[in-house]
């Protein structure tokens, strides 16, 4: 039909008729163009030599009738709508002309429903031409989809409703090392790993039921005897009514992938192990250390107060410091590995911070005359309570005081504790320091495990650079934070945060209280010291370390008779023979049993239950102190201690147990 012009071939020997049929379709609105010929070879050249929107036949023709028009049409233009209009044809031959691919006929005394009869033949060409499109276009996609599925990299399979398999593609066969009929129904179970199969099934099972995208990784095994991994997905296929027809999923071979996170599990578990090795090496470095420093800490000091002349005083002093700083980088490296191993168990407990805190910077007062640097201590008249651990909060205090002082040259280190509100409440320690400051690029820098801003052969300062490691992870254990403000040439400020517990108003009783338990302490501890001036403490040693013993005996011999022994097999019979106050005992022994096993053995005696027993011991590391005092021994003193330590430890122990007794 061109421009609405529809072009119709009249096959009709009555002019008049197709004269009837011109204006027919005329008064119906169509703007037609007729051909009319008569013959059969007229209507074969008109329709080789034109394209027709319809043809209208009559039935019968000199020699020749519809019958033969319309195979001929179907031979010259096959997509021609080919319409019967006839004086009078049998309702047979009406349907055998249907039947051979006429689309209608009208008889000539109801030729007004001629328009009507085109109208409909030509949509349904208008149909027809649709549906071929649409029948194309699905013949290019399918054709699209076994190319893709035919060069696909992964494994494709489809099933049925039921979830039965009704394709694979190539690389499908080629992953599960299945033939395509191998694969067909559920037939390609049988391939998979006999571990693996009942779980796969239950979810396909479970998914097909449910209608869900299913997930599975699974193994195949191979006609060889080879493993190969996959990873299979599938996602339900719907029709246009949303019902499930099928699904189609894919399946990717994974087994590269499987053995690298194999080998990478064996390498985790390999560094585990190494770390365990490096955690037992270090503890016993940590007993290797620890017992010499004993001598060097304990007879320095000894010797420091024993000498007169200057000369030994000054080289004494030198010892001590370095044992002490031997120590300090000893206990450093071991809360480092504590952390690492992620051992460290917490012991919070409620502190009041504002005179905890100033307790311990105040034992940098020393430190900071000789350096004339002026220490100031300012807190909050409100007691401040937070829930931390002892031994982390003294470490973090302990670094941060340490740095303000040894990078400060002259000037000040401010302490103040106060409390802050800010969508929170929180306790904050600010140490501030007057000294060298921090340049801003390096302020990241300074929490990272070994770093020093000084680092190489040229560094300026001495130190570990895992001070401020430590304070990081021991705020984090303790939900405390830090933050740094600093400039170079001006100082710096270290700023900690805890979670705030509680308050309290201050009175000052408080401080009456405290200087009077000092001052009765130290009666006591004096009422007790004279009375043993006559009568001294006996103290059992048992220590297979010469130098450690001659260090205990010299420190303690002032205000106790101290005995050592070596031999551990003859401990047992010595304490039933002489009667103790108090026993020091080294852990790590060399005989049959070891100090803890001692201790026991000693509380078994009826006049040693209440004996204190002190375990004294270089090893360090996590949890050994709770093992000491599970152990059977009361007290626990680490290795190497200063002679202060010792005897304020022993102080106590008079005061608490042996005059009490
Ligand atoms: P170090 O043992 O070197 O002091 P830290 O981890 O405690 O190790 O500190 C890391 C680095 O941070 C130090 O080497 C120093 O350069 C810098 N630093 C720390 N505290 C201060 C401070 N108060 N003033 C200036 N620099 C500091």
């Amino acid at each position: 039909m061109n421009n609405n012009l529809l072009t119709i071939l009249c096959l009709e020997d009555d002019a008049r008729d197709a004269e009837i049929i011109n204006e027919l379709m005329i008064d119906a609105g169509y703007s037609v163009k007729i051909d009319h010929v008569s013959t059969q070879k007229e209507f074969i050249k008109s329709l080789s030599d034109n394209k027709y929107d319809a043809i209208l036949s009559d039935f019968s023709l000199p020699g020749f009738n519809a019958f033969g028009a319309l195979r001929l049409s179907k031979e010259i233009s096959p997509e021609t709508p080919f319409i019967c209009v006839s004086g009078s044809i049998g309702e047979e031959t009406a349907i055998q002309l249907l039947r051979e691919g006429a689309v209608d006929y009208i008889l000539k005394d109801r030729l007004v429903r001629l328009p009507f009869a085109i109208k409909r033949a030509l949509e349904e060409i208008k149909e027809k031409e649709i549906r071929r499109k649409a029948e194309a276009e699905l013949h290019v996609s399918e054709r699209r989809f076994q190319t893709l599925a035919e060069v696909s990299p992964v494994g494709i399979f489809q099933t049925d409703a039921k979830g039965l398999t009704t394709y694979v593609n190539p690389r499908w066969c080629q992953i599960s090392g299945l033939t395509f009929e191998e694969a067909m129904n559920n037939n390609w179970i049988k391939a998979v790993h006999k571990d693996d199969r009942e779980k796969l099934m239950a979810g396909w099972i479970n998914a097909t039921e449910s209608s869900l995208p299913s997930y599975a990784e699974y193994r195949f095994v191979l006609n060889d005897g080879t493993i190969a991994w996959v990873m299979g997905q599938a996602i339900p296929e719907k029709n246009m009514k949303n019902e499930i027809v099928g699904y189609v999923g894919t399946i990717t071979d994974i087994t590269e992938l499987k053995r690298t996170e194999e080998e990478l599990i064996r390498a985790r578990d390999k560094a585990e192990e190494m770390n365990k090795l490096k955690s037992n090496f270090l503890a016993n470095m940590s007993h290797e250390l620890r017992t010499p420093l004993v001598g060097i800490i304990g007879l320095s000091q000894v010797l420091n107060e024993e000498l007169n002349d200057s000369d030994g005083k000054r080289y004494s002093k030198l010892i001590l410091e370095s044992g002490i700083r031997l120590r300090d980088t000893l206990n450093l490296i071991l809360d480092l590995s504590k952390i690492e191993s992620e051992t460290l168990q917490l012991y919070p407990e409620e502190i009041e911070m504002t005179e905890y805190v100033s307790s311990l910077a105040r034992v940098f007062e020393k430190t900071a005359e000789a350096k004339k640097i002026k220490l100031t201590i300012k807190s909050e008249d409100e007691l401040l309570f937070a829930n931390l651990d002892k031994v982390l909060l003294n470490s973090v205090i302990n670094n941060l005081m340490n740095n303000a002082i040894k990078y400060t040259f002259e000037g000040f280190v401010n302490v103040d504790i106060k409390k802050i509100i800010e969508d929170g409440q929180y306790i904050e320690i600010s140490i501030r320091d007057s000294g060298i400051g921090i340049a801003e690029k390096n302020l990241s820098v300074i929490f990272e495990p070994f770093r020093q801003i000084s680092e190489g052969w040229n560094r300026n300062f001495e130190g570990t650079g895992l001070g401020l490691t430590i304070v990081k992870e021991y705020l984090n254990k303790m939900s405390g934070s830090i933050i740094v403000e600093s400039q170079i040439g001006v100082g710096s400020t270290f700023k900690v945060r805890f979670p705030l517990v509680r308050t309290k108003m201050s009175d000052n009783s408080r401080i009456e209280i405290v200087n009077e338990t000092a001052w009765n302490v130290n009666k006591s501890v004096k009422n007790v010291l004279e009375k043993s001036k006559t009568n001294k403490p006996l103290v059992l040693y048992v220590e297979d370390d010469n130098i450690s013993q001659k260090v205990i005996e010299t420190i303690l011999e002032k205000k106790f008779t101290v005995e050592s022994i070596d031999d551990c097999d003859q401990v047992i019979g010595l304490v039933k023979n002489k009667h103790f106050d108090l026993i020091l005992m080294d852990i790590n022994l060399k005989g049959k049993l070891n100090g803890l096993d001692l201790a026991k053995e000693i509380k078994k005696f009826d006049e040693y239950a209440s004996t204190p027993i002190i375990a004294i011991t270089a090893y360090a590391m996590v949890g050994d102190k709770e093992k000491m005092l599970d152990g059977g021994c009361t007290h626990y003193l680490s290795k190497p201690f200063s002679r202060n330590e010792l005897i304020e430890l022993l102080d106590e122990i008079i005061i608490n147990h042996l005059e009490k007794n």
